[in-house]
């Protein structure tokens, strides 16, 4: 009887995602997002030439049954803009999918298109902007267009105990969206620093320096610093 129970909330689940990303795919809630996202998937990198951009917003994506949520920041102009799936096809993927696969949130260490068999486990990805912005920065407006959809992932994805932002502006976002939930924010307000943890409501949320490759090839964050990150949420999980 628990078990049919726990399929059923999950197939629930699955759905209501599944919807939410229907919607989140249609958006045009930013201008300025949609004339660059539809700028870039025309016009391309050299390199990708001959592929077909995805050019809309990106869904989120990983296992429903998620404990841990990760929000980056937004899909890269010629990474997940391109390939329809966060953290896929650049960089920032290249440095985060070997460490989730490390942790044992992956079941590979390669994340570089859609349908190459990346098996998200026990996390779930998320953006503050889930359309490509200009130069990496969406506006404040933009991110507050955008917010509502991090808000409904958390009231969706119900098992999720650990949240790690990746980045001050996704930092700064999953603070807005947990308050906006109805979840009073600790005082001292929490201040982002790479490692930094914070008791949130139901939540432990915990800081890192984005795997940009501004931060990972100037050794602002090295793969040391990111296991470590990972191996805590780990035991976060593993104390609930
Ligand atoms: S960034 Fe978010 S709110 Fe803005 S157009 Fe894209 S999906 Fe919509």
């Amino acid at each position: 009887m628990y078990e049919c129970t726990c399929i059923l909330v999950c197939l629930y689940t699955m759905n209501a995602i599944d919807q939410l990303n229907r919607t989140l795919i249609a958006c045009e809630r930013c201008p300025r997002l949609v004339a660059y996202r539809q700028r870039i998937a025309r016009e391309k990198r050299r390199a990708y030439r001959d592929e077909d951009y995805w050019g809309r917003p990106v869904p989120s994506v990983g296992d429903p049954r998620a404990r841990v949520l990760m929000v980056g920041l937004a899909p890269g102009a010629h990474g997940a803009n391109r390939t329809g799936r966060l953290f896929t096809g650049d960089g920032s993927g290249d440095f985060l999918t070997p460490a989730l696969y490390r942790a044992g949130f992956a079941n590979q260490p390669t994340s570089t298109h859609l349908g190459d068999g990346l098996k998200l486990k026990d996390l779930y990805i998320v953006a503050i902007a889930h359309c490509a912005p200009p130069d990496n920065k969406p506006t404040p407006q933009e991110i507050a267009n955008c917010r509502p959809y991090l808000v409904q992932h958390l009231r969706l994805l119900k098992r999720v105990r650990v949240i790690l932002a990746l980045g001050k502006i996704a930092f700064e976002g999953v603070l807005a969206a947990l308050a906006e939930s109805g979840i009073d924010l600790p005082t001292p307000r929490p201040a982002f620093a790479h490692g930094a943890e914070y008791c949130v409501g139901r939540y432990t949320l915990i800081a890192s320096y984005h795997p940009s490759r501004q931060n990972t090839q100037t050794g602002r964050l090295t793969e040391a610093m990111f296991d470590e990150v990972f191996e805590r949420m780990r035991r976060r999980v593993r104390e609930e």
